[in-house]
């Protein structure tokens, strides 16, 4: 699950990287609203994290040229400005979300769970397939009612590959959900974690297509 982060507050912005990081996301971290426009337009990601009062070109601006372009992914408004007005506005150009900071990191965690649960049609806070159960809050995996221990890494994978089940999902496209600008992966690094997750889960449940990508069967 890749974020982009649109934070102008040097120190805020590092505290919202380092907890939405530990919390298992890849994190991209822009610091003005061009910068943010760019990245939008250009490449893919799972959820924005929006600041409103930004240098360059104001979060509002980067929210209606994201949804003038027909971009889906959901948006949640993390700001200062506590107006009733403000609220309206933003949930009103696209956003899907609005907190007033000082926000907890476990409350945004909370948030970013629920939304992204929504944009793929989940109504359900556990992922299941099989006998196969993921609880994204928890962080938890249990196979057949067995608790599998699993590293962030992996277990952002498996949540990636299970929610596109059905799917073959590219190496891009992985990789894409597992690492921001800021991690550096080494060229098998993504092998590694699915031979892991095949050792740990059964050598059946991922799939390789050679030169495609990987699959997790649907049911
Ligand atoms: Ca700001």
């Amino acid at each position: 699950m890749r974020l982009l982060l649109v934070e102008d507050d040097p120190q805020l912005g590092d505290g919202l990287m380092a907890g939405l990081r530990q919390a298992g996301y890849a994190v991209d971290w822009v610091k003005d609203g061009v910068a943010a426009d760019h990245s939008l337009a250009s490449e893919t990601f799972d959820l924005l994290v929006l600041d409103l009062g930004l240098p360059r070109l104001a979060g509002m601006d980067v929210l209606k040229r994201l949804r003038s372009r027909g971009q889906i992914l959901p948006v949640l408004i993390l700001t200062a400005r506590d107006a009733t007005g403000d609220k309206i506005a933003g949930l009103d150009c696209g956003a899907d979300d609005y907190l007033v900071k000082p926000v907890a990191i476990d409350e945004l965690a909370a948030r970013i769970r629920a939304l992204t649960r929504r944009a793929t049609g989940r109504t359900q806070p556990l992922l299941h397939l099989g006998d196969l159960s993921i609880d994204p809050a928890a962080r938890a995996v249990t196979q057949a009612g067995e608790p599998v221990q699993l590293s962030l890494r992996e277990f952002s994978l498996l949540q990636t590959l299970v929610e596109n089940a059905g799917r073959v999902m590219t190496r891009a496209q992985l990789e894409s959900s597992l690492y921001g600008w800021h991690d550096e992966p080494d060229s098998n690094a993504l092998e590694v974690h699915i031979h892991h997750l095949r050792k740990k889960l059964g050598n059946e449940r991922i799939k390789t297509l050679r030169g495609v990508g990987y699959l997790v069967p649907k049911g």
